[in-house]
């Protein structure tokens, strides 16, 4: 792609979703600039089997992982646009979508300033996915008529929370918490301090769509002990409220 001739694709930087985590969740759009690209940045969340299938030097591990970034954002940011003025065709991919909790608005404006044309393809983000894998609705006529979808990164007790725990706990609605593994215990006690039935299912998946998929079930009560003797690690989804309790019914016909 990159002959200078292909003016549409040249030096241009395509910011894509890898959905999950299962190659077959990627869009056909993805599917297609992953095989086009000259090289792809990609973060430790596009899925492994995923890798798996592209030429290794075409590939580039930019990733953070869990609290410490392992690779500056200026980083990422500085190379995408070197190499777009290099006239490559760049895919910048990202776990789940693009712009959820994925820094895409950031890299976006980076682009912008730095004059390079770029595209985003959206991908299927984790915050439905997980649950879904889990066999739970995130929405459910009779459980939720809204669902949210938060950090569990920061710190719950600190004085200005950019999450409200409060205000999500009466919202009555599923609360999908992504990064959510290490603050679990702080959380849940905050929900329920804020008034939530300790009693309200409560669903870990980690790995989502992964060949090593795991998933830990409880209550906002006994769920971090449950996801700690289970050994879920990040990265992995919460889903809270009663849309987890439906998971019972259909999970012996789930695959
Ligand atoms: N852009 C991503 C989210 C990035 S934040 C998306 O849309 O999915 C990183 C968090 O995403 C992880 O801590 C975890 O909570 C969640 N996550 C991403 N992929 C996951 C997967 N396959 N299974 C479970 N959780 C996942």
């Amino acid at each position: 792609m990159s002959n200078p001739d292909d003016t549409d694709t040249a030096g241009r930087i395509y910011l894509v979703g890898a959905g999950p985590g299962d190659p077959e969740l990627l869009t056909v759009k993805a599917r297609r600039l992953l095989d086009e690209a000259d090289i792809i940045l990609h973060d430790k969340l596009s899925g492994p089997d995923i890798l798996a299938q592209i030429d290794e030097d075409r590939l580039e591990d930019v990733g953070t992982r869990g609290h410490g970034d392992t690779t500056p954002q200026s980083y990422v940011n500085d190379r995408m646009v070197e190499l777009a003025r290099e006239g490559k065709a760049v895919v910048r991919l990202k776990g789940g979508d693009p712009t959820v909790f994925g820094r895409g608005g950031e890299e976006m404006a980076h682009l912008a300033e730095a004059g390079v044309p770029f595209e985003v393809v959206p991908g299927i983000s984790s915050a439905i996915a997980a649950s879904e894998a889990a066999g739970i609705p995130v929405t459910h006529r009779e459980h939720a008529s809204t669902f949210s979808v938060v950090t569990g990164h920061e710190d719950p007790n600190k004085a200005e929370s950019a999450v409200d725990w409060e205000a999500l706990a009466a919202t009555g609605g599923t609360i999908v918490v992504l990064m959510g593994v290490g603050r679990l215990p702080e959380y849940t006690e905050s929900l329920t301090a804020a008034g939530m039935d300790p009693e309200t299912p409560v669903a870990l998946v980690e790995r989502a769509t992964w060949p090593d998929q795991q998933v830990a079930t409880g209550t906002l009560e006994t769920i971090a002990t449950a996801a700690e003797d289970a050994g879920i690690e990040p990265p992995a989804v919460t889903v809270i409220g009663e849309v987890a309790s439906t998971r019972e019914e259909v999970l012996e016909f789930l695959r």
